[in-house]
């Protein structure tokens, strides 16, 4: 089945990156949602895994697999030193299918999270939970813009404990997974199981977890879980995109006791710690790439330029050091510029609702004209309420504005696209993991 998905991705990427990307990938292993596959260089998989995954991974899913995640290993030779340490002891056996939250990232850990001024107090405090040491804090409360590290933190911070404490049961999930599982156990008449889940864990956390503001009864559940938690001394940690008390919609009493523990912020990264960063990934790409040369002063020209989202200019760094090797030449200002001409011309964006509408048509294949257009055809409205609710999510645009651009619709219908989604999000656990896929992309 894998050459007829080949067939459709070709058709989907094009040519060229087709016979450069996917032409090459070897499956070598379809097993509990893992799709295994074998690529010549460590570079390549990262390459693959940050441009085709998505693609790959939906086209799996049509041709009838159940996929989670891709896996990439180098075909022969040793593994890098960046792929995931073996855990040292077996951890004790769990329900593992219960316990399974959102996979972790092996690349997100401590060794390869990049400290300066904006961020040394989160990583300090993030490193100190996950120590377990005299003193922690609970819970804690990372926030900080897009891009600036939460996540990276709190995998790093599950990765060191799950080394540390094998026995330790430790649960990472999105805000949005947990109110889907909370959801669908009502649904199912299965809270006692939910609630004896969730209060069993040693350390629950739960990213972006602005997104149950509004959402009634899973802040209350979402409460007594953490009650119940910091109660028996178990950790928890949280992040978001702002402060407890700036999140509109959240419950008071959820505010205080989240200011309980200990807040700490990601500051928007210096020119510093961006140069930081480069120097950390350059460094993992020279060892791929022995004989490309990178000129003086690149990096810290993209230190200069790529200001806002560490995302970007990781994103930034990968397109140029594969286009230099792809074309074979050094790596100077001029072409720098070249390659990332659209990327250094909106350095500085937000999210645009044009922008989401485009990401979502192209990951439902549809037409952008349809999606703004009057079809009501089912294949066409959902993306269009997917679209809606992004760009009621990811902007700060008010809903007749959204329904402007949305063909100049009413802003009820846009309000109606809105709570459909959301309310199709308590028991369409594909639909969750598409928009996680789609917000990754835009905010990226
Ligand atoms: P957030 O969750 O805050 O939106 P992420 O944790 O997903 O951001 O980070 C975005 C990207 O930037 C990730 O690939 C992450 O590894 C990288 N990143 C962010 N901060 C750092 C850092 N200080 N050092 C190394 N990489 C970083
Ligand atoms: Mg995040």
């Amino acid at each position: 089945a894998w050459v007829e998905v080949r067939e459709e991705l070709r058709q989907r990427v094009g040519k060229n990156n087709y016979t450069t990307w996917i032409e090459p990938l070897k499956l070598s292993g379809l097993r509990d949602g893992v799709a295994q596959f074998e690529v010549p260089t460590v570079f390549f998989g990262d390459w693959v895994s940050r441009n085709f995954a998505d693609q790959i991974r939906l086209r799996l899913i049509d041709s009838g697999a159940t996929v989670e995640r891709l896996e990439f290993s180098v075909a022969s030779g040793p593994r890098p030193a960046a792929a995931k340490p073996a855990p040292k002891a077996k951890p004790r056996p769990q329900p593992e299918e219960d316990l399974r939250g959102a996979p972790l990232d092996a690349r997100f850990t401590f060794d390869s999270f990049v400290v300066g001024k904006p961020n040394e107090l989160a990583h300090a405090a993030a490193r100190r939970v996950a120590e377990g040491g005299p003193v922690t804090f609970n819970p804690l409360f990372l926030y900080g813009g897009v891009g600036l590290g939460k996540t990276h933190l709190m995998h790093a911070i599950a990765h060191e404990v799950q080394l540390r404490r094998p026995d330790l049961r430790v649960l990472y999930l999105s805000a949005e997974q947990f109110m889907y599982r909370f959801v669908q156990a009502l649904r199912e008449r299965q809270i006692m199981d939910f609630k004896e889940l969730f209060r069993s864990v040693d350390v629950l956390m739960v990213d972006d977890v602005q997104f149950i503001a509004g959402k009634d009864s899973t802040q209350e559940e979402f409460f007594h879980t953490f009650n119940a938690l910091v109660d028996q001394n178990k950790q928890i940690v949280i992040s978001a995109d702002r402060a407890p008390g700036e999140i509109k919609d959240l419950e008071e009493r959820i505010k205080s006791r989240l200011q309980c523990g200990l807040v700490v912020d990601l500051h928007p990264t210096d020119y510093e710690l961006r140069l930081g960063i480069l120097q950390q990934k350059v460094d993992h790409y020279r060892q791929q790439y022995r004989g490309l040369v990178l000129a003086d002063g690149v990096l810290e020209f993209l230190a200069h330029r790529i200001t806002t989202n560490v995302r970007v200019l990781e994103g930034a760094l990968t397109r140029l050091f594969a286009f230099a090797s792809l074309v074979g030449r050094e790596i100077t200002l001029d072409l720098t510029q070249d390659c990332l001409a659209d990327i250094l011309r909106q350095s500085d964006r937000k999210v645009t609702i044009e922008e989401i509408q485009r990401k979502v048509a192209e990951h439902f294949n549809v037409r952008l004209s349809d999606l703004i257009g009057p079809k009501r055809v089912r294949t066409i409205a959902r993306p269009r309420q997917i679209a809606m609710y992004l760009s009621k999510q990811l902007t700060p645009r008010s809903l007749p504005d959204i329904g402007r651009r949305f063909g100049g619709r009413d802003h009820t219908t846009i309000m109606h696209g809105v709570r459909k989604i959301e309310e199709l999000m308590t028991t369409d656990s594909q639909l969750v993991d598409d928009l996680q896929l789609l917000r990754r992309l835009l905010q990226g």
